[in-house]
């Protein structure tokens, strides 16, 4: 089983090490030539959602990415990979993939709150997981769902994970939490 993780800009090396850890062959998408090699899941990590949308046009990459995502591929997408989901972003004019069916909010905790860790519940098919540790980076938050969305976790009433079909999506960084959970999860769509 092998992941392709986004590799332009943001914190993708930490997604690398924790499959890694899990025992799956990991490749990196830097340039269009990389598509080439095979893979079963994406990985769309945390950075800078504007940066991360510009090159993945710029390098020619954006199409085939959002074909594969379309066509079922399984995605994780952390913070800024979430916003490169999201069909609707309700602070900014830019859209990226929009294949979730989601509205977020980008740097939506404002600067004081800029950074913070969250032990949060999850729910849903995810409820098994009890309690997981959140970190948040100047994160969005997903003010809309259409109902199709499954809601995965909730920190203060605001929706922070969600899942829609092959897609999970969260709005902290579960590769900087030394949780491996969420992406075993993964992991275990990407078997089915
Ligand atoms: N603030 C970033 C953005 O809007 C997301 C932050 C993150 O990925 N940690 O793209």
């Amino acid at each position: 089983m092998t992941v392709a993780v986004l590799a332009v800009q943001g914190a993708f090396i930490e997604h690398e090490k924790m499959l890694q850890n899990l025992g799956v062959e990991t490749i990196e998408l830097r340039q269009k030539e990389d598509l080439k090699q095979p893979f079963d899941g994406l990985v769309l990590p945390g950075g800078e959602s504007t940066v991360q949308g510009k090159l993945l046009k710029e390098l020619g990459m954006f199409d085939s990415l959002k074909e594969k995502i379309e066509e079922g591929m399984p995605v994780l997408a952390t913070c800024a990979g979430l916003i490169l989901l999201a069909e609707q972003i309700n602070n900014d004019d830019k859209r990226y993939f929009q294949t979730l069916p989601v509205t977020v909010k980008r740097n939506a905790y404002g600067r004081q709150l800029g950074s913070f860790h969250f032990e949060g519940a999850m729910q849903g098919s995810l409820q098994e997981l009890g309690t997981y540790p959140m970190e948040f980076i100047r994160a969005p938050y997903i003010a809309e769902v259409t109902p199709e969305v499954e809601v995965l976790a909730q920190v203060d009433q605001k929706i922070v994970a969600v899942r829609y079909q092959n897609q999970l999506a969260m709005a902290f960084h579960p590769e900087l939490s030394g949780d491996d959970r969420i992406h075993q999860s993964f992991i275990k769509m990407m078997d089915n």
